[in-house]
């Protein structure tokens, strides 16, 4: 039962962003009346359908995979959060297409395995870069830890971004944690946490 999965999770006054991508938009449509509207797509097809179909909800949607700039315009003027910025290409699209201003997280890249995100080396820069955009607004830094069970690792990739948004703004929000690793972000003061898995299960 939905309502079970969600009890087991303590998100500690962070956000819970449901990790949509599983299911399909009556499913949603049950975790949303559970009282879940953050909700994160990282398709542009799947979610456009999705949207379409639950219009009627007040669900505050995510975009929360890789964004190809040809796919901006499609889905820019539908979402509230990107947390996925991760190039001046992709910046400039949105500067572009947006009619409004978009919430973004500037995602970073903690290991090799992952080709998306930015780098460290280039993310200072890059956020004072995004201050000339008007469409853009800066709220914070994502990440994604590694996929291992070697706790001190992924503490280790999230500490270092936290410590990086400290260096910034300590306001500047942290969208990191996942279903195999949310608690250690939370220790590590993640404000989003992005479930799906653990949310979904007995649903899909
Ligand atoms: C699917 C997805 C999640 C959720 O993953 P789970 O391990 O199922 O919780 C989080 N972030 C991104 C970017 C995703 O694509």
């Amino acid at each position: 039962m939905l309502i079970d999965n969600l009890k087991q999770i303590d998100p500690k006054g962070s956000t819970i962003v449901c990790a949509s991508k599983y299911v399909g938009s009556e499913s949603i449509r049950k975790m949303y009346n559970l009282g879940i509207k953050n909700m994160g797509e990282n398709r542009v097809q799947a979610f456009l359908k999705k949207y379409d179909d639950l219009t009627d909800l007040d669900i505050t949607w995510h975009f929360i995979g890789h964004l190809q700039t040809n796919k901006v315009k499609d889905v820019i003027n539908k979402i509230e959060y990107l947390h996925s910025l991760d190039s001046i290409k992709l910046a400039n699209e949105i500067e572009k297409y947006a009619n409004k201003e978009i919430k973004c997280f500037i995602e970073i890249n903690s290991g090799e395995e992952s080709k998306s995100g930015i780098s460290y080396d280039e993310a200072l820069n890059f956020f004072n870069e995004l201050k000339k955009y008007d469409k853009i607004k800066v709220v914070g830094f994502m990440t994604m830890a590694p996929n291992t069970d070697d706790k001190d690792v992924i503490k280790g990739v999230f500490m270092r971004l936290k410590n990086f948004r400290d260096s910034i703004d300590s306001n500047l929000y942290l969208s990191m944690g996942m279903s195999n690793d949310y608690e250690i972000a939370l220790e590590c003061g993640a404000t989003h946490i992005r479930l799906g898995s653990i949310l979904w299960k007995g649903e899909y």
